[in-house]
């Protein structure tokens, strides 16, 4: 998190890890301020905000000059003399046009050198050539100048620039506000010495103390007091929550009512929040396909802009002759009219929005494609353990066989659970624990996916697994009538001997029924793919409503279901991330769900940072949102270009109607203005 990071004042949902030009519009990148830093985010961008603003003050009563001087302007304004004055006009202008037109120039000279010719070179382009000409008629020969409309359309430019900035700025970047999360200083806590030091000094295995009220600094496990912490700024989940001494705490979440002793676990990139950012600066990177369509369009304007520009301009000088004055005001009016600048902004400002929207509900969107296709899902399919349920696993029974007791049993199936991270072996090895056996930790260690695991114990090879397991591996004495038990069970062999086994339950998590009828409702197919036992899995399925079930699928074969469902529709994969990693990758859209504090090994395109599966039809909800209001952008960039071009060309000049160079100004910086206003308006979505 100590590297620099860059961003356009003008995109700035643009982020680079190094300095240069903004793709998008060509401008200088600024350097970001983070959280470490006192002053806020947006310092660089308000000061392109200010400095539009003042270039705006300034040329604007000078504009009113020039006004006041013009020949087109005077009649109106009652006074005796005559007093206008071409060299008076030409020397405002000038000033004008080199300190209001210095901004535009300066990103048309960027997007030339990157040939990616845009916005700012028709609008410097249609500066110059309306000055030129001005000039020339000025010194050159005698005719009318529109040193008026030159300056008038700078103006309008600078305020136009001006407030969509400041409405960007409201749609803020949700990058710079994460990390402003992070506290600058901590307090080291050092041989019963409390210092100060930046937090970013902080090393691995330091300890820290965080007062009452305080946010916390950086990851870590508590190692004493006790205290409850609102992790909502991270993870969305809303309610506190309980630390107490062994609790894991995350950076950027803030200590309630008691005082917290914490050893530091994860430091630099390794920490939550810098993972989330990376994610998000991913998700930056990721455009939705339709940004392609745009930045098409955007291109096709540009074209049309030059070609119909020129065209006007030989049509009012030679076919129908005005006079080249009147050819090259309507050429200008042309190419302001259809520069498209609110084009550029239309997804950007959306997608900017939305990932601010989803975060803050604890929705991170890592790719922008995925998110964008799922709005037509067909399919959602749920992994059962830990994402329907809540994949902590209770013994309800142990059974040995008679050859064994049940401390005996239960001690042996913890040696070999030990070593995996499976929910049920967690399940086992708590059990052993709440019974105070000493677990001696198995050797040689092998793992079943799917089906179960395998270790020495005390020399004795110890299997333990489900019913396919025991018959694959051919376990003397294991009983071949089903054993029926209400939840999951384990059978424990000891020297390929059936030794008896212990049954574990997981409960449904109470939102799981809420989400499945949402997405019900959304006309969503809901399908349990589990690798439990078909009777389990059946039971949940039953319970929530679900209609097509999988279960006793190893987790090679989840893929091929995945692939098969895709057949046919649009399909979602929601896991938790353990074993689901392949599915989530196949599936259209992979979402991982409770990643809290493990977001990087997500395979996914969105992460669910609360363990709450009705997040699932939120984020459906929120991509066919996205996908309206990208589409009314859209609209709003480029629809009022199908009257506004012609008008400005002059097609209904005969009837006496002009669309004026300064007023294509106002036409065109509005529609960039409604643009913003319009993405803007999806913060208000409830999720
Ligand atoms: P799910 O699809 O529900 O997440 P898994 O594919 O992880 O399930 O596991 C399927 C089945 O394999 C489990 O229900 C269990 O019977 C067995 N199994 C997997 N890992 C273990 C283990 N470490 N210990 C005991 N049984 C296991
Ligand atoms: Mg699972």
């Amino acid at each position: 998190m100590n590297n620099k990071l860059y961003t356009c004042p003008m995109d700035p949902e643009v982020v680079k890890d190094h300095p240069g030009n903004c793709p998008k519009c060509g401008m200088d990148l600024m350097p970001m301020h983070t959280g470490s830093k006192e002053h806020g985010s947006h310092g660089d961008h308000a000061s392109m905000e200010q400095d539009f603003k003042r270039r705006f003050f300034i040329t604007l009563p000078l504009t009113l000059l020039v006004a006041f001087f013009s020949p087109h302007i005077q009649p109106w304004i009652p006074i005796h003399e005559i007093l206008y004055h071409n060299g008076i006009l030409f020397a405002l202008s000038t000033f004008i046009v080199i300190y209001g037109g210095w901004p535009f120039f300066k990103a048309a000279k960027n997007e030339i050198r990157h040939k990616n010719y845009g916005m700012m070179t028709l609008v410097s382009l249609a500066i110059i050539v309306g000055y030129l000409f001005s000039t020339a008629a000025t010194f050159l020969f005698h005719g009318e100048s529109m040193y008026w409309e030159i300056a008038t359309l700078i103006s309008v430019f600078l305020l136009g620039h001006w407030l969509e900035m400041r409405a960007v700025r409201g749609t803020g970047s949700a990058l710079a506000n994460l990390l402003k999360l992070i506290p600058p200083s901590a307090h080291k806590v050092h041989d019963e010495h409390i210092m100060d030091i930046p937090t970013e000094e902080l090393v691995a295995g330091d300890t820290i103390l965080v007062k009452p009220g305080e946010k916390i600094p950086i990851d870590g496990v508590v190692v004493k007091g006790r205290s409850s912490v609102n992790e909502s700024m991270v993870t969305g989940e809303s309610r506190p929550i309980e630390k107490k001494k062994e609790d894991t705490v995350i950076g950027g979440s803030l200590n309630n009512e008691g005082s917290l002793t914490i050893k530091v676990t994860k430091t630099g990139k390794d920490t939550v929040i810098a993972q989330i950012s990376e994610l998000i600066r991913l998700a930056q990177d990721s455009k939705p396909s339709v940004q392609r369509l745009a930045d098409k369009a955007a291109n096709v304007l540009t074209i049309i802009a030059i070609v119909v520009g020129v065209l006007t301009f030989f049509y009012w000088l030679v076919i129908n002759p005005q006079g080249a004055i009147f050819a090259a005001t309507l050429a200008v009016s042309v190419i302001v009219v259809t520069c498209p600048h609110a084009l550029g902004l239309a997804i950007p400002v959306v997608t900017t929005v939305t990932s601010q929207v989803a975060a803050k509900n604890g929705i991170l969107i890592s790719d922008m494609q995925g998110f964008e296709v799922a709005r037509n899902v067909t399919y959602v399919v749920f992994d059962k353990t830990g994402t329907l349920t809540e994949g902590t696993f209770a013994v309800t029974k142990i059974a040995p066989s008679g050859r064994t007791t049940e401390r005996e049993l239960l001690a042996v199936a913890a040696a070999v659970e030990e070593h995996s991270q499976h929910p049920i072996a967690k399940g086992i090895v708590e059990e052993a624990k709440r019974h105070k056996l000493t677990i001696t930790r198995g050797e040689k260690f092998l793992s079943f996916p799917g089906k179960g695991a395998e270790a020495i114990v005390k020399g004795k090879r110890v299997l333990v697994g489900n019913a396919r397991l025991m018959t694959a591996k051919k376990m003397r004495g294991f009983p071949e009538k089903i054993i029926h038990e209400p939840g999951t069970i384990v059978f424990v062999a000891i020297e390929r001997e059936y030794t008896g086994y212990v049954v574990l339950s997981d409960v449904i998590r109470k939102e799981s029924k809420e989400a499945i009828n949402k997405l019900k409702g959304l006309g969503i197919t809901p399908v349990l793919l589990s690798g439990d036992r078909k009777e389990i899995a059946n039971a949940v399925a039953h319970k929530l409503g679900i209609g097509k079930v999988y279960s006793e699928v190893l987790p090679e074969d989840k893929v091929v279901v995945i692939k098969e469902l895709e057949k046919t529709g649009v399909v979602v994969m929601v896991g938790d991330g353990v074993n689901d990693a392949p599915s989530l990758k196949q599936a259209h859209v992979g979402i991982a769900i409770g990643a809290g504090t493990d977001v990087a090994a997500a395979a996914s395109d969105i992460v669910l940072m609360r363990n709450d599966p009705r997040d699932v039809a939120n984020v459906l909800e929120l991509s066919r949102k996205t996908d309206n209001k990208m589409k009314q952008n859209l609209l709003w960039a480029t629809g009022y270009n199908v009257f506004a071009i012609p008008l400005a060309a002059g097609v209904l000049y005969s009837y006496g109607i002009l669309l004026k160079p300064e007023w294509s100004a106002v036409l065109m910086s509005l529609s960039s203005i409604i643009v913003v206003f319009n993405a803007l308006k999806l913060r208000n979505e409830k999720l």
